[in-house]
């Protein structure tokens, strides 16, 4: 392509919302055979709802939800954030909790101490933070699966070592998603999930979406060994992410996309801001590549 034609394709795709920061990006996006997107905040709206929340036998429903809620308000994950409205949206006042602990991709921990109850150790988390505990979820085993079929992620809540009960976030897929995964499939690109999250919870988002490719549970630092594999298999890879934690792998990828609408180390990371967080901008910007890059040559 001529630098006449790149200035061209460029400012055609500011009018679209899409903002190449590097100009050997457009001309790369025409020859991706992949597009790897991560999950939350990217296919879905990033913000969660509690759906569900069962005890195990002993344990009262407000009170755990109470003290889960005072150790998420120390969080800021997205799903701290559904389970403190859930408990808030009950009329619970938000507890202090003391010696607060994130582990990243696993969970948090802290000491919770309500007003007229003995202080307690809150565990909540992942099935695999759990195991790692050596605290047995099989009671849960059928509220789990059930609740990951739905495409909502289960997590749990230990109350002194004691498995307590089983809570289930939803994050609802943008509205815009389907139509470009089938835009995308149009353009005869392969797409692929990452995501933290369970790979039974994983798979079922994927199925309902036609996502070809799913790399479930993997940590912040499993992004880019995904974004190397599927490049391996598939050859040129787009990624497309929101998060700080998605900012090695925007680098590692042949053209990272960061949605506009994340975190700004994303968007230093990566090749192309996206305006929106409209999915279909992927498509489109792969579409303007080939038209500047084929038509003008
Ligand atoms: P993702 O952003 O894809 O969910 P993370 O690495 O942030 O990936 O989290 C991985 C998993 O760890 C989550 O799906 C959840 O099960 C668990 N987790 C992380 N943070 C929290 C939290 N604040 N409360 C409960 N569980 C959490
Ligand atoms: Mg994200």
């Amino acid at each position: 392509a001529t630098p006449t034609s790149i200035m061209v394709g460029t400012g055609r795709g500011a009018e679209l919302g899409i903002l190449f920061r590097k100009g050997q990006a457009l001309q790369l996006l025409r020859d991706a055979k992949v597009v790897a997107v991560d999950k939350t905040g990217t296919l879905t709206q990033g913000k969660p709802v509690l759906t569900d929340l069962e005890t195990a036998p002993g344990f009262d429903r407000t009170t755990i939800l109470a003290q889960v809620a005072a150790v998420e308000n120390r969080s800021e994950h997205p799903i701290a954030r559904a389970i403190v409205q859930a408990a808030q949206d009950e009329g619970i006042q938000i507890a202090d909790a003391t010696a607060f602990e994130s582990l990243t991709g696993l969970g948090v921990r802290a000491t919770v101490t309500l007003p007229d109850a003995p202080s307690a150790q809150l565990q909540v988390g992942a099935q695999h933070f759990m195991d790692s505990l050596g605290i047995d979820t099989s009671v849960f085993r059928e509220s789990a699966q059930q609740m990951a079929e739905q495409g909502k992620s289960p997590l749990y809540a230990a109350v002194d070592g004691h498995l307590a009960a089983i809570i289930a976030v939803s994050d609802p897929i943008k509205p815009t998603t389907p139509g470009a995964i089938k835009a995308l499939h149009d353009l005869g690109l392969k797409v692929a999930m990452i995501t933290g999250d369970n790979e039974r919870t994983a798979h079922a988002i994927a199925a309902s979406l036609g996502i070809d490719e799913v790399v479930a549970q993997v940590l912040p630092d499993g992004k880019v060994e995904a974004v190397k594999r599927l490049q391996a298999r598939y050859g040129c890879l787009a990624f497309i992410g929101d998060g700080i934690n998605d900012a090695p792998a925007l680098a590692q990828a042949d053209v990272g996309l960061a949605v506009g609408t994340g975190t700004d180390v994303a968007m230093e990371a990566a090749d192309v801001v996206l305006m929106s967080g409209n999915l279909q901008s992927v498509p489109n910007a792969i579409a303007l590549s080939k038209a500047t890059i084929d038509n003008i040559r």
